[in-house]
């Protein structure tokens, strides 16, 4: 098994406080191109979580993140609190009966990326949490064809979230409240790419260290 769901709290942890060190430059993100809760929205989501966090390790993965995302989908608010619902309950209907390895996670993912798509009507080059959804996943998809072992898949992930992030900075946005701007959003990193990136980051030192041998 590639991680345990008794991990869950640790990862809810983990995600809730990197949202909270960088909440500042994350509210500057979406005041600049959005109306400025993008960070307020994730929090009161995070914080959701964090109440049903002791209780989600015993459902199993799929279990786990079918009620992750519905919590998410009812707390979040905002464009982004569908978004990552989405995410996470068609991640939770892939696992289904599955065991979570990197090939049934990199599944997961493949699937949970492509409802986002389909619940935004948008994709790659938008300026969207989807230009680090999108390339994640198909590093994650490469990774389980070539069995990477753990470190490289983590590193070439955070290294891949991290390049979607820069790669929203000179696009136009076409989808959601960015879009309003027109070419004055272009020069402005996304701020639902940028939290993506941090979540994704925060997980894979999580899963970095519970599979390092003390
Ligand atoms: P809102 O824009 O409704 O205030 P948030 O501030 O929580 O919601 O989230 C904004 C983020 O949501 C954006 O930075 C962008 O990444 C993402 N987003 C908005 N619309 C879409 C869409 N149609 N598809 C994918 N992502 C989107
Ligand atoms: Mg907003």
């Amino acid at each position: 098994m590639l991680a345990s769901p008794v991990l869950i709290p640790e990862f809810i942890q983990a995600v809730s406080t990197v949202i909270e060190e960088n909440a500042e430059e994350v509210t500057a993100l979406d005041q600049a191109i959005g109306d400025g809760d993008h960070v307020t929205n994730l929090q009161r989501g995070l914080a959701a979580l964090g109440e049903l966090a002791t209780g989600l390790g015993a459902l199993g993965w799929s279990g786990a993140l079918q009620k992750i995302g519905m919590s998410l989908m009812s707390t979040v608010g905002g464009a982004s609190g569908s978004l990552f619902g989405t995410l996470f309950i068609a991640m939770s209907k892939s696992l289904r009966d599955k065991e979570m390895s990197l090939q049934t996670l990199s599944d997961a993912f493949a699937q949970g990326v492509d409802a986002v798509k389909q619940r935004g009507k948008a994709d790659l080059g938008e300026k969207t949490l989807l230009d680090v959804l999108i390339p994640v996943a198909n590093a994650l998809q490469e990774a389980a064809a070539k069995s990477l072992p753990l470190p490289q898949v983590l590193e070439t992930v955070n290294r891949v979230a991290e390049a979607g992030v820069e790669s929203t900075r000179d696009l136009l946005a076409t989808k959601g409240r960015a879009s309003f701007l027109g070419e004055r959003a272009k020069g402005c990193i996304d701020p639902g790419a940028k939290t993506s990136q941090m979540m994704i980051s925060a997980i894979a030192r999580v899963l970095a260290a519970s599979a390092t041998p003390p």
